[in-house]
């Protein structure tokens, strides 16, 4: 009899494979270079993060669904993201919308503390849980709107937005440190965002805003977002 999707299980070695051949072609293979980000690549076990119906996926080239109409990140979009952030071991980062927690988890192997911020308290619990498994002790969440930042644990050397809103939420420039990179999908719509860089001015580096192409993520909902 032949196993459906649903029913066929993998076993560790499998799941070894298909995250180094997702690393190999879809990240290393697209141009992204840092070994370091490749090895948490190949660290994080992405499929402890999404439901177990689509734990053999979760290692294809797409976002997938984890629940409330959110999004786990495409693989590549996250890598992309992260390496904009020039991550030094010892950096404090603030992630807005954490869903899963798959890109928490990266970004806990590749700095000093991560402060992440999730508005849904669904998401929250499971994303919560989902990062528990890998037992890293670096990792602090909060329930809450995440365009307003974390004042209290300011400032932040990297900000990462999981999520797209109309402008730059003034709060999230304001918690930046000097020298500091904010990543984000800006647009109008989900539909129309250029994934932007900002750098804040700082010791040896000038300031500087760029694109870093277009992009489609859910809406960045609350006070410096969009409606809800
Ligand atoms: N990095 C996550 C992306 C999840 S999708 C992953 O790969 O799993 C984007 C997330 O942003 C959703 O979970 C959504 O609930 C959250 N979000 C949207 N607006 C937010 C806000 N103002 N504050 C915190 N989280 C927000």
């Amino acid at each position: 009899m032949k196993e459906s999707a649903a029913e066929r299980r993998w076993n560790p070695e499998d799941y070894h494979i298909a995250r180094r051949n997702m690393v190999d072609r879809q990240i290393k293979g697209r141009g992204l270079a840092d070994p370091r980000l490749l090895e948490a690549m190949r660290r994080v076990p992405r499929h402890f993060f999404v439901d177990e119906a689509q734990a053999v996926q979760s290692y294809s080239d797409t976002p997938l669904p984890i629940g409330r109409g959110q999004t786990i990140s495409q693989p590549y979009i996250v890598a992309l993201m992260i390496e904009a952030l020039e991550l030094a071991p010892t950096d404090r980062v603030l992630e807005i919308g954490f869903g899963s927690g798959y890109q928490t988890a990266l970004l806990a192997d590749l700095a000093g503390e991560v402060f992440a911020v999730e508005r849904l308290e669904p998401l929250f619990r499971k994303g919560r849980d989902n990062l528990a498994r890998l037992g890293q002790g670096n990792i602090h969440l909060k329930l809450d709107d995440g365009t307003g930042g974390w004042p209290e644990m300011a400032p932040f050397d990297a900000v990462i937005v999981a999520a797209g809103g109309p402008r730059v939420p003034r709060p999230l420039l304001e918690q930046l440190g000097p020298g500091g990179r904010l990543v984000i999908p800006v647009g109008p719509t989900t539909a129309l965002q250029k994934l932007t860089l900002i750098t804040k001015a700082g010791p040896g580096r000038p300031a500087d805003r760029r694109t870093l192409g277009d992009c489609r993520f859910v809406a960045l909902v609350g006070r410096w977002g969009h409606r809800e």
